[in-house]
């Protein structure tokens, strides 16, 4: 079966320059990528001799020969000893189709210390709780280091032996069509060691699953979604490396009265329009109780008075934000017979002045 001509598989002509045949590649690599087309052995082929022709064209030493002799300028075996490091410029295309898991992460030894994973945990709270602070008790289930032998994974008194797998080297060749590819070693886990006599407590791993009891200061004033950070409590690390992080996000429960906007509250507190005309002295509720709050006389729905330093704590700059409260004129739906006969009094003194009882007026003429 004779080939097709490379330029052709790519569909670009002699004299295309390096990155029109990069591009080319690329397009047929997403067109024909086997995870788009499952099943498909056609579409296989073609991605494979997609890769066949770039790896060729790709390379100037090879393209020259390939120019000037055809196939038969390769040596009739293109692909012996092909390094798929090519194929790093398209990691984000091939993924691991060809097993490649662990490869396009470069020729990275597995055996040197390695930090713990992250752990993160979600906490809820109330609203009150998070005003002045409080603490919980957190149950973690997390890998840590093995008592036992110490986090080595090996039994008293033994040593770790060379894997005969990699040589120690912790990487393999492998073949695999015309690839020939980089993997972790399968035998000893890409350490470059064998664990032959494991420590019974943790079977070699080093590391053991426990659970942990930890507490964790919620600090007063804190925002709905913030993670707190507990350094050094996540999983333990592989091979004296350091154990990660453990973050424990913060969900503040809404308050029925209160809104919060930073450390400042806002409240809504109703006033009737009469109230608000003579102006007065109301009690409020705040977070630690209640507080008297002044209305000056001609208050206006929407009029805001603030509380000063009777909002939340201050994370990082100390002291406490405002309360601000929102004044919510309301006029009354029903009167008694007296306050209507007091109402029609007033209206009358105020005449046909606008003033701050001609809402007053307008509801009571308009409901007979
Ligand atoms: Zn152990
Ligand atoms: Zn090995």
């Amino acid at each position: 079966m004779s080939k097709r001509d490379y330029y052709d598989v790519l569909g670009v002509n002699r004299a295309a320059p390096r990155e029109e045949i990069k591009a080319a590649y690329r397009r047929l690599a997403v067109k024909y990528h086997p995870d788009r087309n499952p099943g498909d052995s056609e579409a296989e082929e073609r991605f494979k001799e997609a890769a066949e022709a770039y790896a060729v064209l790709s390379d100037p030493n090879k393209r020259g020969q390939y120019d000037r002799f055809g196939e038969a300028g390769l040596g009739g075996q293109p692909f012996s000893g092909f390094d798929a490091s090519i194929f790093g410029d398209f990691a984000d295309i091939l993924g691991n189709f060809f097993g490649f898991e662990g490869f396009f992460g470069g020729g990275r030894r597995r055996s040197g210390p390695e930090r713990g994973s992250d752990l993160r945990t979600t906490i809820a709270v109330s609203f009150t709780e998070m005003a002045s602070g409080t603490e919980r008790q957190l149950s973690v289930a997390r890998e840590e280091s093995c008592e036992k032998c110490g986090g080595s994974g090996l039994a008293p008194g033994s040593k770790p032996e060379t894997c005969r797998g990699c040589g120690g080297r912790g990487q393999v060749r492998v073949s695999q069509g015309f690839f020939t590819m980089v993997r972790p070693c399968p035998q000893c886990g890409g350490s470059g060691q064998i664990i032959s006599n494991p420590c019974a407590s943790c079977d070699g791993a080093g590391r053991v699953e426990r659970k942990r009891q930890l507490r964790v200061g919620v600090p007063a004033g804190i925002e709905d979604g913030t993670r707190l950070r507990l350094v050094g409590e996540g999983e333990a690390g592989m091979r004296g490396g350091p154990a990660g992080d453990l973050y424990v996000v913060v969900r503040v429960e809404p308050h029925d009265l209160f809104v919060r906007e930073g450390p400042d509250l806002h409240l809504e507190q109703e006033i009737s329009a009469f109230v608000a005309a003579l102006g007065a002295e109301l009690e409020v509720p705040t977070m630690g109780g209640t507080e008297k709050l002044k209305v000056a006389p001609g208050a206006q729905p929407g009029d805001t008075v603030v509380l000063r330093g009777k909002g939340l704590p201050r994370l990082r700059r100390g002291g406490n934000g405002d309360l601000v409260v929102h004044l919510k004129v309301t006029v009354p739906r029903k009167l008694s017979a007296k306050q209507r006969e007091l109402l029609r009094a007033l209206v009358a003194e105020e005449g046909d002045r606008p003033g701050v009882f001609r809402k007053v007026r307008d509801l009571i003429e308009g409901s007979g």
